[in-house]
């Protein structure tokens, strides 16, 4: 174990990216490290004792593709709206894992509403305020014989913004007394991850398989996690769920997760991974999915939905049609993707470009399964389109977007529906 492992690469022609290889865990069917692909899960923001809306916006996130969804369990109310949200999806035919997250009084919850700690799927436990002084041992305790008696894992996940006190005070007095101190930073950083794994050695002496603990050790900057990941990658066998806590909102929240986290999925550290966005008001919860999904695709890790190469545009075409059309064209196959997904599996793999212009137009739309070269300001007013590197098509006039989407969906009509047909 803890050794590297391979794992195939969907499509980037650079052979399989190096695995780190951990205990595999099963959350409600859904398998974490162990070599598994990895996995994307995501958070809700309702209020949990809301059930209509917790259930609404689980299914949303897990229509979006998040394959496993934490719900806040803070209040009696919310631990008792759990086994009625549980029901509720699966009712609608939806049975995504719903992991529960506790802070401060989890052990009281799930004493009062057993029903909930049989409805999740996981417990997510924080080291750092499960409890405090004398009673940290017992209710942390408490909430892993819960995950005992009802079969359940667990993710220790420690958090910078709750870090330990106690153990990080102890940490700073054993380093003082050292001959070359470390920094601060160093000391904080080390009580994270001892945070996290010495709880999870006391989680296997209560009676906890190793094999039913996820860790996770967030902090919010960038160079900061990347340090702490690769050193809990290191000292242990345990599945990891990754992700760069308080990211952000915005571009800033996507570019620093995706830099901290694109580093270690290609160093091979990682079993599941969320992107913790803060929405811009009014915007959709499940863009933290889509980021998710959009990082581990073009990383070349998993394939979830068809990708478009669109350039940026410049000097040479000053219409914005092609960036409507880039856009239609992706809005179109990630709407469609539900459907092909059974219709058509492998659509997923399917690469289409749109391009501005034909200094790279032809070229990087012959690299796709199929592309498009729009006429930049003063070329001749056509569009050929190529599919599989030839020039198939012309398209010339009003419909061009249109003629394009029904080219797409009969080029994934003849490929990936000919490969089912002929399965
Ligand atoms: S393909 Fe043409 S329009 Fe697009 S960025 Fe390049 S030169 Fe500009």
């Amino acid at each position: 174990m803890n050794s590297d492992a391979v794992l195939p690469c969907a499509h980037s022609g650079f052979g399989p990216l190096p695995r780190r290889l951990t205990r595999a865990v099963t959350v409600g069917g859904v398998q974490v490290g162990g070599g598994a692909p990895v996995v994307v899960q995501s958070m809700t923001n309702t209020d949990t004792a809301d059930v209509a809306s917790t259930t609404k916006q689980v299914a949303e996130l897990w229509r979006a593709g998040s394959e496993l969804v934490r719900i806040t369990v803070n209040t009696v109310e919310a631990a008792a709206a759990v086994p009625r949200i549980v029901d509720k999806l699966a009712m609608m035919g939806i049975e995504v894992p719903i992991i529960g997250d506790f802070h401060y009084n989890g052990h009281q919850l799930l004493t009062a509403e057993p029903a909930c700690a049989q409805a999740l799927g996981k417990y997510r436990i924080n080291p750092g305020n499960v409890g405090f002084g004398k009673k940290k041992d017992s209710q942390f305790a408490t909430l892993i014989e819960f995950a005992i008696k009802y079969g359940k894992p667990v993710r220790i996940g420690a958090n910078w913004g709750s870090l330990d006190q106690a153990l990080a005070t102890r940490l700073m007095d054993e380093n003082a007394a050292r001959a070359e101190p470390w920094d601060a930073g160093r000391v904080l950083r080390e009580a994270l991850i001892r945070s996290a794994l010495d709880s999870a050695v006391r989680a296997v002496e209560l009676g906890l398989p190793a094999d039913r603990i996820v860790l996770s050790a967030k902090v919010s900057g960038v160079q900061e996690l990347i340090a702490v990941y690769r050193e809990l990658a290191r000292r242990g066998e345990y599945a990891l769920h990754l992700g760069l806590t308080e990211a952000g909102i915005g571009s800033k929240g996507i570019v620093a997760s995706s830099a901290a986290l694109g580093v270690l999925l290609q160093e091979g550290i990682g079993d599941t991974i969320r992107i913790s966005l803060t929405p811009e008001p009014g915007q959709s919860r499940n863009n933290e999915v889509i980021v998710a999904q959009e990082l581990l695709q073009t990383m070349g890790l998993r394939a979830f939905t068809p990708m478009v190469t669109a350039c940026p545009g410049c000097g040479r075409t000053t219409s914005t049609f092609f960036q409507e059309l880039a856009q239609t064209v992706q809005e179109h196959v990630r709407a469609k993707m539900p459907e092909w997904k059974i219709t058509h599996p492998g659509a997923e793999n399917l690469t289409l470009a749109v391009m501005g212009c034909i200094v790279n137009g032809p070229g990087e739309s012959r690299h796709a399964n199929i592309g498009i070269s729009l006429p930049g300001t003063g070329e001749t007013p056509s569009a050929p389109v190529f599919e599989d590197g030839e020039k198939t098509v012309t398209l010339r006039g009003e419909n061009i977007a249109r003629e394009f989407v029904a080219l797409i969906d009969t080029y994934v009509e003849r490929n990936y529906g000919a490969r089912l047909a002929g399965a």
